[in-house]
């Protein structure tokens, strides 16, 4: 098997990947919070589960990848507040569409995904040991870890030097400045309306961090070896997820922490609290295809930041266009050359294998399209074979995507084509405009201008 290596959050290092099992890799996701619709910045992070699954897939792992949906915690009963509708009834809607998202985008529907509300009493478990093992204390409104009972806390957050205190903070949120011992559960209030559980600890509602230490452990064991989520993730969430887990079972939690970069809006992180959000159901009624969005994101390295603009999406789009028409072509093309499958394999492998270097990985692709030496039927059977890692759906571009364009946005197309030879380009312009009202994409190409229909969900 070839070596992958990773950036462990952990070491703040790349270093060699080594599975617990050989050949098994046990891999853990924190999901959506399912309040409202996923953003595209969730969405990338999702993506990058996707591209890393999909990698140590090729490399010839078999994957246990298990996802939480949080349908329970702060931002969920008010939302279901707010809204005036039950708990269950918001979080199913929210769930469904994020699951919709995952498949328009080809992303792999994790092995095992599991809610929050059908794990309590793992969770209930999990925080009885804790008191038992003198972690956790009992208070008026909850039942808190204690943060300097746990020698090692904040070690993946390097907090190290950081003065522990023994106050506390009930909310699920916050940040640095505020470390302090976490409620692991809370004590029903009339804020929580109906949502509540009746249990040994009490009646009331898992904090948000034991909920996933909680469903990792109980899916993949006390100790595996992946887990994934957005870089904000790292404190508080995994710094307390490895503090409840580390200190129940005595054992390390987790082996590789992989972190993605944010997706940011003018070079601000996009989150719900700050109002700049974009959805991916906003990109189709823009006219964009989910895969614009997952080539958009294969282009910028899975721990940078990418900064959305639509002006970026178009490049992607146009990127995305020219690979289908080049693969449409290829899939005419009959002629014999040399197999070069195996230097290329080698260069694509690097890239990938390389903490997920899927820019590189992008560029290998364009040489191998580009490379007139090559079989024209071998090249594009390697092609679509290491599509398996790209995820792009290579196999099924066709002619016949491009549906048959109407007279009227032909004409439009022939005006435009007068005015141009005409250099009359703003005028020119106004008519692409109106092609696109039309929901048709003109790109000129060096064979003249190509029109496609552009991606829309009625
Ligand atoms: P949440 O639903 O807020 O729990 O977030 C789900 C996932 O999306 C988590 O892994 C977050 O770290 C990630 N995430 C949230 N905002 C962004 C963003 N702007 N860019 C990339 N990932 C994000
Ligand atoms: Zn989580």
């Amino acid at each position: 098997m070839d070596k992958i290596y990773l950036y462990n959050t952990l070491i703040r290092k790349k270093e060699l990947f080594i599975p617990i099992k050989k050949s098994k890799v046990s891999m853990y996701t924190c999901g959506p919070t399912v309040y409202w619709y996923q953003h595209i910045g969730n969405l990338r992070t999702m993506l990058l589960n996707d591209f890393l699954k999909r990698v140590l897939l090729h490399c010839g792992y078999k994957v246990k990848h298990v996802m939480n949906i949080t349908d329970v915690d702060d931002k969920t009963i008010k939302a279901s507040m707010n809204e005036n509708i039950s708990l269950k009834d918001l979080t199913t809607k929210y769930e469904e569409i994020f699951l919709i998202d995952l498949n328009s985008l080809n992303i792999i529907t994790p092995n095992i995904l599991v809610r929050a509300t059908d794990s309590i009493k793992d969770m209930v478990k999990l925080i009885k040991t804790l008191q038992k093992k003198g972690y956790a204390y009992k208070t008026s409104d909850g039942i808190y870890f204690s943060i300097l009972k746990f020698k090692n806390y904040g070690k993946l957050a390097i907090l190290n030097k950081l003065k522990k205190t023994k106050a506390r903070i009930i909310s699920d949120n916050y940040d640095k400045s505020n470390v302090k011992d976490f409620a692991l559960w809370k004590f029903y209030t009339e804020n929580d309306g109906v949502v509540f559980w009746e249990t040994e600890i009490g009646k009331g509602r898992p904090g948000w961090h034991i909920e996933c230490s909680a469903m990792s452990m109980k899916y993949l064991g006390d100790n595996f070896d992946i887990h994934t989520g957005g870089t904000d993730l790292i404190f508080p969430h995994h710094t307390n997820e490895i503090a409840q887990s580390e200190a129940t079972t005595n054992k390390k939690f987790v082996n590789y922490w992989i972190h993605g970069g944010f997706l940011t809006m003018k070079e601000s992180k996009m989150s719900k609290s700050l109002g700049n959000i974009i959805t991916l159901k906003e990109l189709i009624q823009q006219t964009y295809s989910p895969m614009h969005f997952r080539y958009l994101c294969l282009q910028t390295h899975y721990r940078k930041a990418l900064n959305f603009s639509w002006e970026n999406l178009d490049a992607a789009r146009s990127a995305h266009k020219k690979l289908e028409r080049k693969i449409i072509q290829l899939k005419k093309e009959k002629h014999k050359g040399a197999d070069k499958k195996k230097e290329y394999e080698k260069k694509f492998h690097e890239a990938i294998y390389d903490d997920l270097n899927f820019p590189r990985a992008l560029q290998i692709i364009w040489k191998i399209i580009e490379d007139e030496s090559f079989d024209s039927e071998k090249k594009l059977r390697f092609i679509e074979h290491l599509d398996s890692v790209l995820g792009l759906n290579i196999k099924e571009i066709s002619e016949d995507n491009n549906i048959a364009i109407p007279p009227e946005v032909q004409k439009l197309i022939d005006s435009r084509e007068r005015l141009r030879k005409a250099k009359l380009w703003a005028e020119a312009d106004i008519i692409r405009e109106r092609i696109k009202e039309f929901g048709y994409q003109i790109e000129d190409t060096p064979d003249g201008p190509q029109i496609e229909k552009l991606y829309r969900e009625d």
